[in-house]
């Protein structure tokens, strides 16, 4: 009992030393590119990991969580609402959405990052219609042509936007992109620069909500455990950070 007790003390105190590395990484990084750190925010990605985790991070300062699995999520809110804990926590939805899963993130995700098709944001609009809710999502572009990734390819987003503006429960907030996976996150700059260039002019163009009430517009959402310190340097609004927080994923288990 004193063993596991201790084993959890010191799960929790790695994980609240991860973040204060994480927050002073991207301090660092704003620091260089001349902006202010309150216009970056962590979301802490805790896909796989176990609740005891997401409340680990929660009390170490985290108050935004990203997850993959639409049925993972749902159980992480069933448990932080059993601790009370609801009103302090916002979800994003990051990984592939089905079609069939859109019922039931409504009214419970605060953001959708992954919208990759003109089809599932029109299966978020009747959902949220239903509910009589409006949906904040992004536009997932697949800015480095990867064959194996989601996301709209760079010249289909303008249209995407102009569809998705005659939607009245769905806003879009801005674009989100998983650069490639690489050793080196100088070779991500470029990927990260043009996503930003774009997310402005779909901005300029009204392409995308011109305020929101919780996000800064327009939302860039990009940087991840192997990049974000280049991406805030390009101008992420949002870093999506697993690994860097909650140590390395174990699919086996
Ligand atoms: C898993 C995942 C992350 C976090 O990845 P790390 O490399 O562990 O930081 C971010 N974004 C998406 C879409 C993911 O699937």
């Amino acid at each position: 009992m004193r063993d596991e007790r201790n084993a959890e003390a010191d799960v929790e105190n790695s994980i609240a030393e991860n973040l204060r590395h994480v927050r002073e990484r991207i301090n660092a990084a704003c620091e260089r590119a001349g902006r202010d750190p309150k216009d970056v925010s962590l979301i802490a990605v805790s896909k796989t990991k176990p609740f005891s985790d997401v409340m680990a991070a929660h009390k170490a300062g985290s108050t935004q969580f990203g997850e993959n699995y639409v049925q993972e999520l749902m159980d992480k809110i069933e448990e932080l609402s059993k601790s009370g804990e609801t009103e302090s926590v916002k979800w994003h939805m990051i990984g592939h959405l089905q079609k069939n899963k859109v019922k039931y993130l409504i009214g419970h995700t605060a953001l959708i990052h992954s919208v990759d098709s003109i089809a599932l944001a029109e299966q978020i609009e009747k959902e949220a219609s239903k509910k009589n809710e409006v949906m904040r999502v992004l536009l997932e572009v697949n800015i480095a042509k990867e064959e194996s990734k989601w996301g709209f390819d760079r010249d289909s987003v303008e249209e995407a936007c102009k569809e998705i503006m005659s939607f009245s429960h769905v806003k879009v907030l801005g674009l989100m992109t998983s650069a490639p996976y690489t050793e080196d996150p100088e070779t991500n700059r470029l990927f990260f620069r043009e996503l930003n260039a774009l997310a402005h002019e779909l901005y300029d163009k009204k392409l995308i909500v011109d305020s929101d009430p919780d996000f800064n517009v327009p939302v860039l959402s990009m940087g991840m455990t192997g990049d974000f310190e280049v991406a805030v340097e390009e101008g992420a609004t949002m870093v999506r950070v697993g690994t860097a927080i909650f140590g390395k994923r174990n699919y086996a288990n």
